[in-house]
């Protein structure tokens, strides 16, 4: 499947607007680069879909979000930044393992099960590609996602 990545940011960008504009939270989308990715379009859906959802349940009202996708090299780079409570350092390589939930954000936050960025990191793997999570405690984070480009 070829699929052109700005245009699924975009389109579920428009879908969690609402979500995260009933929260008080502003979701911003800055995308350079047209890019194509041979890659399964509903997975790489529900990768979006996923962090998008984290940000968006871990983001304070007055919080902002941005989705940013650049060319780097032969990858596609896709971050999902937020202001929100951000991840302890100790925690970050964590974050991935099934079931794995920061203590503080389950009790400040009910709902979810822990396996969102499980999901992430085995389809973004799955198509050759890396995650990443950075974090400043209480400053935000960062989720970054790289999928090799098809040309
Ligand atoms: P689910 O996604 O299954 O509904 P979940 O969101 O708790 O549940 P994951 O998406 O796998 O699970 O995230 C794992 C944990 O990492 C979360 O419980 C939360 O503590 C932390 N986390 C993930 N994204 C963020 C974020 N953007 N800001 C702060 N903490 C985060
Ligand atoms: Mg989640």
């Amino acid at each position: 499947q070829s699929i052109e990545v700005s245009e699924l940011i975009s389109s579920v960008a428009e879908r969690m607007r609402k979500k995260a504009e009933d929260k008080g939270i502003d979701l911003k989308v800055s995308s350079s680069d047209n890019l194509v990715l041979c890659a399964d379009g509903a997975r790489l859906e529900q990768v979006l879909v996923n962090l998008v959802d984290n940000a968006i349940r871990y983001t304070p009202a007055q919080g902002h979000i941005e989705l940013r996708l650049r060319r780097l090299g032969n990858f596609a780079e896709i971050a999902v930044s937020d202001t929100g409570v951000g991840i302890p350092k100790e925690e970050l390589p964590h974050i991935w393992e099934r079931m794995y939930r920061v203590e503080k954000s389950r009790s400040r936050e009910r709902g979810g099960t822990g396996l969102g960025l499980a999901i992430v990191k085995q389809i973004v793997e799955a198509h050759g590609g890396t995650v990443d999570a950075q974090s400043e405690g209480n400053r935000g984070t960062t989720i970054t996602v790289r999928i090799p480009v098809s040309n």
